[in-house]
């Protein structure tokens, strides 16, 4: 069992999730970050800190964000870790707010 970034963390960069992860096991491209799960201890830490909803437990991964399990898994390993907290993205905001947030 793992945590899981899905996508509404496109274009987003809160990084509010990064402060609290024990071990380090979010990493990031220009678009969205990963959790290695190889690595995440499943503490659920970070769930509640993301403001867009972006991370869930993989069992309680809606159906349609399923595939995301897979995205993490072949993408965290490859990236840079992330642990500091960053700027937004510019339109961050705006984004949350798309999304009901
Ligand atoms: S807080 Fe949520 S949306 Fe922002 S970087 Fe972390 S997982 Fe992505
Ligand atoms: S569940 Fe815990 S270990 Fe896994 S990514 Fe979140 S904070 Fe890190």
């Amino acid at each position: 069992m793992t945590t899981v970034v899905t996508d509404n963390c496109q274009r987003c960069r809160f990084t509010d999730c990064v402060t609290v992860c024990p071990v380090d096991c979010f990493h990031g491209d220009d678009e969205m970050l990963y959790i290695d799960p190889d690595v995440c201890i499943d503490c659920g830490a970070c769930i509640p800190l993301c403001p867009v909803q972006a991370i869930y437990e993989e069992m309680d991964l809606p159906e349609e964000k399923e595939r995301w399990i897979e995205v993490n898994a072949e993408r965290a390993p490859d990236l840079p870790v992330i642990n500091e907290q960053q700027e937004p993205y510019p339109g961050a905001e705006e984004r949350k707010a798309e999304l009901g947030y």
